[in-house]
């Protein structure tokens, strides 16, 4: 069994950096689930799958990397790393994500994904894992910050203009995927790290020090 740390949080709470550094420190892998929405939607978007009106999942061939030092995400021959970044993705991500055959598919898609990692253990965040996806893991988290903080931490390297672009599209695309998923309350077991008033070392220590206490 491969041991699972489950990170959930709204965007800009710091979770995949965060995420990252701490399976480089514990030796895991990584597992970022956006990933994978983000490339259906890019792949809907490029006709690569087709939509009618939901996305044809026998036509996602999906493949990522776990290996926190080398990212990459693939879908058939084509790497999409940098595009499904894109303002464009981000725009369109949130209504994939609300069709349930699609959550039910990447629910299924991400357990073997880790399952077949070939490591320990697993770092997987996302918006669902510790409540749809993981809810038996170990080490379930929730991080967070509060609006402001992750607003501040999104648009920190943007031209003011593009800040407030980037903020209104953040809090459209949480409000959006809280539809679906509430991930801004705890389930229980769940334990609430909030990270307004910590910088990135000190989040890392916090969840580090969760996981070592088991
Ligand atoms: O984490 P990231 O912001 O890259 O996620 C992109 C989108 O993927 C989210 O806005 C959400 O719509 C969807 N998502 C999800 N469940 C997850 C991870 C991501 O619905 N576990």
């Amino acid at each position: 069994m491969v041991d699972i740390v489950a990170i959930d949080g709204p965007a800009g709470s710091g979770k995949s950096s965060v995420s990252k550094q701490v399976a480089r420190d514990l030796g895991f892998g990584y597992l970022d689930t956006g990933a994978a929405y983000r490339a259906l939607a890019w792949a809907v978007a490029e006709g690569v799958v087709s939509s009618d009106p939901t996305p044809n999942l026998d036509q996602f061939d999906y493949s990522i990397s776990l290996d926190p030092d080398a990212f990459w995400v693939r879908v058939g021959e084509f790497d999409v790393t940098a595009a499904i970044r894109e303002p464009r993705v981000a725009e369109n991500v949130s209504k994939v994500a609300q069709v349930q055959e699609v959550r039910a598919f990447m629910k299924q898609l991400t357990r073997d994904l880790v399952s077949n990692s070939g490591f320990a253990g697993v770092v997987v965040e996302g918006r669902d894992i510790t409540t749809v996806v993981a809810p038996d893991a170990k080490n379930r988290i929730l991080l967070t910050a509060s609006e402001e903080v992750r607003l501040r931490r999104r648009s920190a390297e943007l031209t003011p203009a593009q800040a407030a672009e980037v903020s209104k599209q953040v809090s459209d695309r949480d409000k959006s995927d809280a539809k679906v998923v509430d991930f801004m309350t705890p389930a229980p077991g769940v334990v609430l790290v909030d990270t307004s008033d910590l910088n990135f070392e000190q989040s890392v220590a916090a969840v580090r020090s969760l996981v070592e206490r088991g």
